[in-house]
């Protein structure tokens, strides 16, 4: 492998994990479509392989890529973001063992701990970006503090580095959900998170075609439970879909500098615009938590929340404009516009929605890559059709 200590982040893109094909010379990871592989001798595998859920060398590719650019040791990747989320948990927690969650997490993850209750885990649900109440809420049999920042659609922050104080002296393990942030802007391994999360269907894979997740960490043993999770329980991903994240990470860089740039133009625009509310995002200066976000993010990000007051106002926008689609999903190179308390959110219980402040109001932005100039006609456009009364 060509990549050396001390490379930058764009190296490490393009070449972590990878290195020629050795019989071809092929310069990209070959697409390894076969389930088992041939043996030796009884019990002797030729290179270490023996069957493909195990083991698949497109797969390890992108696990190594993926494990060098969050900054850890190993990368464990599944079928998808939520699978990833599950085989955290059942790697790491037994019945009666409690997760302290921030209380502003992926509708998907809140309705898979759901789940986990019928079998004796127990969740309670915080809000995170004040440190005191995450203090405050530990308890004797807290094993895992489980947070997402910046948050989905809320835009709230939660300080990374002292979070994770509070999770080692309470002897919890700090798993973060990055997938909003990607490695590009925030390393949570960096500052002291045990397991990062992904949703590789969002920004790392970026191009809307692969549904996968991942798991990095700095611990050979964390990465041992996760690696066994893989092998026994199965949720494996296909060797196809590895091969287009391991593409897609190549330019994660480059995609992440369009998106922020395009999103911060988008983000004041839409602040100075008299048919908008309140527009959540962490660039902003009037963001309160402006200042955590310079400090422990290198940008801020792709994502934007906007208040339009009304469901009727919400619906309006989302299915007014032209480029922006209304879809749900994120991180991919086309933007996509939704109302979270509606789609991605939808199987969230009501008074979880009304306490956190997910209202039916709120507009979710996705800013792709387009010529921005587009981009921001496009939403003047369809404000222009937006009931003002
Ligand atoms: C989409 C998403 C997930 C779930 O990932 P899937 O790949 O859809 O299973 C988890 N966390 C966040 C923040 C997400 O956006």
């Amino acid at each position: 492998m060509p990549v050396r200590d001390g490379d930058g982040f764009g190296t490490r893109a393009v070449h972590a994990g990878q290195s020629p094909d050795t019989e071809t010379g092929a310069i990209m990871t070959p697409l390894f479509l076969t389930s088992t592989y041939v043996q030796d001798g009884v019990a002797r595998p030729r290179q270490g392989h023996e069957y493909a859920r195990v083991t698949n060398p497109t797969r390890s590719a992108l696990e190594a890529n993926l494990a060098s650019l969050e900054s850890g040791s190993h990368g464990v990747v599944f079928g998808s973001g939520l699978a990833a989320i599950e085989a955290v948990l059942k790697a790491n927690l037994v019945a009666g063992d409690h997760v302290l969650c921030g209380d502003n997490l992926y509708g998907g993850s809140e309705r898979l701990f759901r789940f986990w209750e019928r079998y004796g885990l127990v969740f309670d649900y915080v809000d995170t970006s004040d440190i005191g109440a995450l203090r405050d809420a530990i308890c004797p049999e807290t094993r895992m503090v489980y947070l997402e920042t910046p948050t989905n659609p809320l835009m709230t922050l939660t300080d990374l580095a002292a979070g994770a104080r509070v999770a080692r002296d309470a002897g919890a393990l700090l798993v973060v959900d990055n997938t909003f942030a990607t490695p590009v802007l925030q390393r949570p391994l960096e500052m002291g998170a045990d397991i990062v999360v992904h949703s590789t269907t969002k920004y790392l894979n970026g191009h809307s075609d692969v549904v996968g997740g991942a798991c990095m960490v700095r611990s050979g043993e964390l990465a041992e439970g996760l690696r066994y999770q893989q092998m026994a329980t199965g949720g494996v991903p296909g060797p196809m879909d590895c091969w287009l994240v391991l593409r897609a990470t190549k330019t994660l860089h480059l995609r992440m500098r369009a998106h922020c740039d395009n999103a911060r133009i988008i983000a004041e625009r839409l602040a100075a615009h008299p048919a908008v509310g309140r527009v959540l995002y962490p660039g902003l200066p009037d963001h309160p938590q402006r200042e955590l976000a310079a400090r422990q993010m290198s940008d801020f990000g792709g994502m934007i929340t906007v208040d339009m007051e009304t469901a009727e106002r919400a619906e309006q926008l989302a299915s007014g404009t032209r480029l922006f689609a209304l879809a749900e999903s994120l991180g991919g190179v086309e933007s996509l516009i939704s109302v979270p308390a509606r789609m991605t959110h939808a199987s969230l219980p009501a008074e979880r929605k009304r306490a956190m402040g997910l209202t039916d109001g709120l507009v979710r932005l996705s800013v792709g890559v387009e010529d921005v100039a587009d981009l921001v006609r496009d939403l003047e456009e369809a404000l222009e059709s937006v009931d003002r009364t």
